[in-house]
């Protein structure tokens, strides 16, 4: 039985293909591509040895993080999605509770529990610098 009600699984499945829908889009408008994983810079292709090309680099580094987090986001709906299908959601995947629906509503990727995630965050910051 899966922990949440059907029409919460039903909301948050419609939710979740709306982001994953939106993400794409957005993807597919900078990128110029949805298919490829890599996203399509054109300034990688002629990195040079000018001023201009460290600028270029510059600007591809920005869309490159972008697009990392979008695809991170990406992966993170398609989880989510996945969990809804198989009755997974709405568990924590650290100490297996119940995530509240309330919680699951505001954010329907979240994959634990408000404390859960508290400590994974305190860590996150202790123990991993930036990386820049
Ligand atoms: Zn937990």
């Amino acid at each position: 039985m899966p922990p949440l009600s059907h029409s919460v699984t039903e909301e948050l499945s419609k939710r979740l293909h709306q982001a994953r829908d939106d993400l794409l889009e957005t993807l597919r408008s900078r990128t110029g591509s949805a298919d490829d994983d890599a996203p399509a810079i054109g300034a990688l292709a002629h990195q040079g040895q000018s001023d201009d090309g460290a600028q270029s680099e510059m600007l591809s580094h920005n869309e490159q993080h972008l697009a990392d987090h979008e695809s991170a986001l990406l992966h993170e709906i398609g989880v989510a999605i996945g969990k809804l299908e198989s009755g997974g959601a709405g568990i924590c995947e650290t100490c297996g509770c119940d995530i509240p629906e309330a919680r699951l509503m505001a954010t329907p990727t979240v994959r634990l529990c408000i404390a859960c995630q508290e400590q994974l965050e305190k860590d996150q910051h202790t123990g991993r610098g930036p990386s820049m």
